[in-house]
């Protein structure tokens, strides 16, 4: 049973669908359906991500709120969107969330990056789709009756970087 996670994991990291139609027959309906199904919930909250620019929140103390909001939506777009969609990854919420704390957006004020960050953070966005992945893993182990925990969290090591 020990090859079902690792297996279950490459499939989930394809980009695409690559699953020959004998490989859906043979793993079964079911677990074929949880992971296509799976990967459809991961692209579609991407796009919902990307497309939906969250709100700047406004530090107390920010004097400049109306550029500093502006500021943030064009580098949604420009400088983040396109890695929210990179078909090069499986998962994002991590990635993103590691840059956004990591560097400081010209024109936007430490206290309202710093607040929307933590608000992001709370409302559980920078780790929707690697949960729905790591539920995924494990029902796909549980459908194959191996009850065994969760190995390694799915991501991969490719660099990322906010292009400013
Ligand atoms: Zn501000």
């Amino acid at each position: 049973m020990q090859w079902i996670e690792p297996a279950a994991r490459h499939l989930m990291n394809c980009t695409g669908f690559s699953l020959l139609e004998e490989d859906a027959a043979a793993i079964g309906f079911d677990v074929f359906y949880r992971i296509v199904s799976t990967k459809f919930s991961v692209d579609t909250m991407r796009k919902m991500m990307e497309y939906n620019v969250p709100d700047l929140i406004k530090d107390p103390n920010c004097e400049t709120y109306a550029s500093c909001s502006a500021v943030w939506t064009a580098e949604w777009w420009n400088g983040l969107a396109p890695h929210i969609l990179h078909p090069n990854y499986t998962t994002v919420g991590e990635r993103i969330k590691k840059e956004l704390k990591s560097c400081t957006i010209p024109g936007v004020c430490v206290g309202c990056q710093t607040l929307t960050f933590d608000v992001l953070e709370e409302l559980g966005t920078f780790s929707r789709d690697s949960e729905l992945i790591e539920e995924c893993i494990s029902d796909v182990k549980g459908l194959c009756g191996d009850t065994s925990p969760l190995e390694k969290p799915l991501y991969t090591d490719r660099a990322f970087t906010w292009s400013l």
